[in-house]
């Protein structure tokens, strides 16, 4: 059985201080669509924990621990939407929340992937966020683009796919250059692509490109693709993942 991971980030689920409600079904509908068509097995990576508390509380968010304090109360009303949501579908769905040392320790690792197990064979669409809520800096990935590929990776999936609010990787930040190309096909990232992403006032500084690079050069290097492409517009998406045509978004391989 094919395994996909998706994950979408914090951009594509929130709006003007709201939960992108629409954005979230739409998602569901892909992801049940590609669960009942294709009879993929399927793992969702879910930003926006932190955006969706901050729709019920207003705290200072430059702050670690207020951010800690939204993700508390916002994680739960997300898993609200996402329960309710694919109950539409009969589907149920789980929270799993991992920090970064789940994958350091061969122990930790095997209990997160029999956890995993258990629920993919039973029909169950695991949710995963980093648990920022009780965990500092050091413990975290930080960005849920490396998490999603560490999660590819440990749990054994066939492909991760990264939704954004762009639709693809381009040769230049496309915000900042007009003539900026998408790279449909990206096979080799350059250590000083890597690198270039470090240096403050670099194109990449602001956007969170680096950490996407960074993800699919872990992949690359293991041999499991990862596909970019919009989470605003999922045509793309469904065209690759549901009728495997790939028309536009960034196949990385
Ligand atoms: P998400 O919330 O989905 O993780 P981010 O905002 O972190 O999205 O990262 C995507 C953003 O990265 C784009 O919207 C764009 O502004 C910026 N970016 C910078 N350089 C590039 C590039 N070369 N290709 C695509 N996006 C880029």
């Amino acid at each position: 059985k094919k395994r996909i991971v998706i994950k979408v980030g914090t951009a594509v689920l929130t709006q003007n201080n709201e939960l992108a409600l629409e954005r979230l079904s739409n998602l569901v509908d892909l992801i049940s669509k590609l669960k009942n068509e294709k009879k993929y097995e399927l793992i969702l990576v879910s930003s926006g924990a932190v955006g969706a508390g901050n729709t019920k509380l207003q705290l200072d968010k430059t702050q670690i621990a207020n951010r800690q304090a939204l993700a508390a109360i916002g994680q739960p009303l997300l898993m609200k939407h996402y329960k309710k949501r694919f109950h539409d579908y009969d589907i149920n769905c789980a929270q799993m929340l991992l920090i970064e040392n789940d994958f350091d320790s061969r122990k930790r690792t095997k209990n997160a992937q029999k956890v995993m197990e258990i629920l993919l064979s039973n029909n169950v669409i695991p949710i995963i966020n980093e648990n920022d809520v009780i965990a500092n800096d050091e413990l975290l990935f930080g960005d849920n683009d490396q998490l999603a590929a560490h999660v590819a990776y440990y749990f054994n999936a066939d492909l991760l796919v990264i939704l954004s609010d762009i639709d693809g990787y381009y040769d230049k930040n496309p915000r900042e250059y007009e003539d900026a190309k998408m790279q449909k096909i990206v096979t080799n990232i350059e250590e000083s692509q890597l690198q270039m992403v470090h240096t403050p006032n670099s194109e990449f500084a602001t956007g969170g490109i680096v950490t996407k690079l960074k993800a699919a050069n872990f992949l690359i290097n293991r041999n499991i693709p990862m596909f970019m492409s919009s989470g605003f517009d999922l045509t793309n998406a469904y065209d690759f993942l549901l009728n495997d045509n790939h028309i536009s978004g960034t196949l990385f391989k």
